[in-house]
Order: C-alpha cells, then structure tokens, then sequence
C-alpha cells in the first residue's frame, strides 16, 4: 500500500461578483488529479507558477479544503478528518515553505519553536527529555545545539530552512511537503540543503512531496517527476526518464528551456508561444493545445487521458509514443 494515495481530487475556488455575490465562475487550481507516493520516495512536482502546484500542497496538507476527491494517507481519508482526530493525525505529514522566516515565529527562541510541536503531541515527558529532544534535532540538521536560545532573525536563510527541518522532523512525520523549499536560497546553500533532505530521507525513511519550479534540482532528488499545467498532471514518470526521455510536449518544452540539460542532450529549445491560459476559463480539449507546437485539430476537442507510453512513465498526449 502507497503511503500518500491521492485520488481524483479537485480544488475550485468560486469566484463570485454583483450585489448578491452569485458564483458565477470557478478557478480550477487543482482539476482532477490522482497519484500515489511510495514510504521512503521522494516525489518531484513541477510546473510554472499557477499550474496549482503550491494548491496541490496545501489540499495534501489539508491547509486548503479540497472541493471532491480523497487524500489517503497510511490507509486513512485526511479529507474527511477535521477537530482533534485531524491534530492527531497531523504527526503523519509536515510541511516546509520557502521562506522559512515567515513560518518562524520571530518572538519564540529557536528551542521553543522545535519544542512546541514536541508540546502539541506530547512528545517529551518531561523538560529534560524535550531538552535532549530538541538538541539531538538541531544537531540532525546541521546546527549548533548550543544555538537553541537564540531567536530566528539571528540565523541565516539557510540556517533558518535547517531550523523549519527540525521543526517539521520532531514529530517523526512519515511524509513532509517541501514547497519550493531552496528556491530563495544561494546555489551553494540551497545544495547543502538538499544534501542534508536526502540524508535525512536515508537516516528516516521519510517520504517527500517535493514542490519546485527548478527541474534541474527536482531531477537530482527524485525518484519520480510529476508535471502539472492548468491544474492537470500531464506527465508523472521515473525522474531520469521525465528529464531525459520526456513524453508530453509540455515537458519536453520546459525541459528544453533548462539550459545544463540543454547543452547535453543538444535538444533544440522549444519556445512555448502565448501566455498561460486563464484556469477560470481552461481551453477546450487539451488544456495545452493553443500553445503546444504539434497541436492537430481532435486537440481542439478531445480530452487527453494519462497513459503509460512506456515503462512507469505516464503522458496525456493524443500524439504521445
Ligand atoms: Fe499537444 Fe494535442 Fe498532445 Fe495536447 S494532446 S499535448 S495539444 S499534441
């Protein structure tokens, strides 16, 4: 059994105008999406901002109310969990943002902020076992335990990231969320950071759901990519061969725009024409077909379905092979 089984899941926001306030349209932020994640995998999501991937996140996270589908997570729906049993079963699945400093509180020390979420599941039976809880965990992610009177404002981005880690490993997650977790850090940070995620997974055998825009990064600490456009997955697959073999005309221009990987494959760059179309009004058909370079006229009509093209690599393509 999958740790993580998402199934077809939606996240619509209505949109609502006039003196009655009458929904009269909706954003498909999230459209229908069902994957799994395996216990120990690291699942890589990309896509452009607005392809509701950080949407994704937060309905997994249950920060976001999914309109219809179901998040199972070890064999139990989350969606249907609200009140205590939710708090309880948030031990399970933790999330790290971008921007660490705006999830830290800036009055609290370092040590209470690790501690608290030691406090909200009774973790430590007493002081000097949430002491010794909250040391052992900032010397698991590269921190002085010393440091644990300090307060956030003291600590650098990558510092800070380190401290999110530990705040989100203390309650022994099985799955944590990465959104977009290296994005506003230094290159030679952000490799610590990843470096330090992969030894943790190794030492934990945490799974991760890892958000970013950046498939360069994305390819080196998945098993699996998944890419979304318009709220749709339009290709999921093993990591090396989303990157290198990629089914979907979509992928194989996003890919084709990372230059490293363009100057070792020597593929041609393909310039997606056109804006991201509004997901308020999704184009007909394939949701891809006004700006995808090979588009035939069933494009126009005919919904895509995601079909293995060829070992474990999924694409919704009409064309793909
Ligand atoms: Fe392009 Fe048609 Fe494939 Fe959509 S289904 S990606 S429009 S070829």
């Amino acid at each position: 059994m999958p740790l993580l089984q998402v199934n077809n899941l939606k996240v619509h926001f209505p949109i609502k105008s006039g003196m009655l306030s009458r929904v009269h349209a909706s954003v498909k932020a999230v459209d229908d999406v069902s994957f799994s994640v395996e216990q120990g995998e690291t699942l890589g999501l990309v896509g452009e901002s607005g392809c509701g991937k950080t949407t994704l996140g937060r309905a997994i996270m249950k920060l976001q109310e999914p309109t219809a589908g179901s998040v199972i997570l070890d064999g139990e729906d989350i969606a249907k969990l609200s009140g205590g049993e939710l708090r309880a079963r948030r031990r399970k699945f933790q999330m790290i943002f971008q921007d660490p400093y705006n999830s830290l509180n800036p009055r609290m020390t370092v040590g209470d902020i690790i501690g608290e979420s030691l406090d909200i599941h009774k973790l430590a039976a007493n002081q000097d076992e949430r002491q010794k809880r909250i040391q052992e965990l900032l010397k698991a992610v590269g921190l002085d335990p010393m440091h644990a009177q300090r307060y956030p404002h003291e600590f650098s981005g990558g510092q800070r990231q380190r401290i999110g880690i530990a705040r989100a490993l203390a309650v022994e997650p099985r799955l944590i969320v990465c959104d977009e977790p290296v994005s506003a850090l230094d290159v030679s940070v952000q490799a610590q950071i990843i470096n330090l995620l992969q030894d943790l997974q190794k030492e934990r055998g945490v799974a991760y759901l890892f958000v970013s825009h950046d498939l360069a990064v994305v390819e080196h600490i998945s098993q699996r990519i998944m890419v979304m456009y318009l709220g749709k997955v339009v290709e999921i697959g093993p990591a090396k061969a989303v990157v290198h073999s990629p089914k979907h005309p979509y992928t194989q221009a996003l890919i084709s725009a990372v230059p490293v990987i363009e100057i070792e494959s020597k593929r041609q760059r393909i310039v997606l024409s056109g804006e991201i179309p509004s997901p308020i009004n999704p184009p007909s058909g394939c949701p891809f077909h006004p700006r995808c370079p090979i588009a035939e006229a069933r494009c126009k009509t005919e919904v895509p379905v995601l079909r293995e093209i060829s070992a474990g690599q999924w694409a919704a393509c009409h064309l793909a092979k």
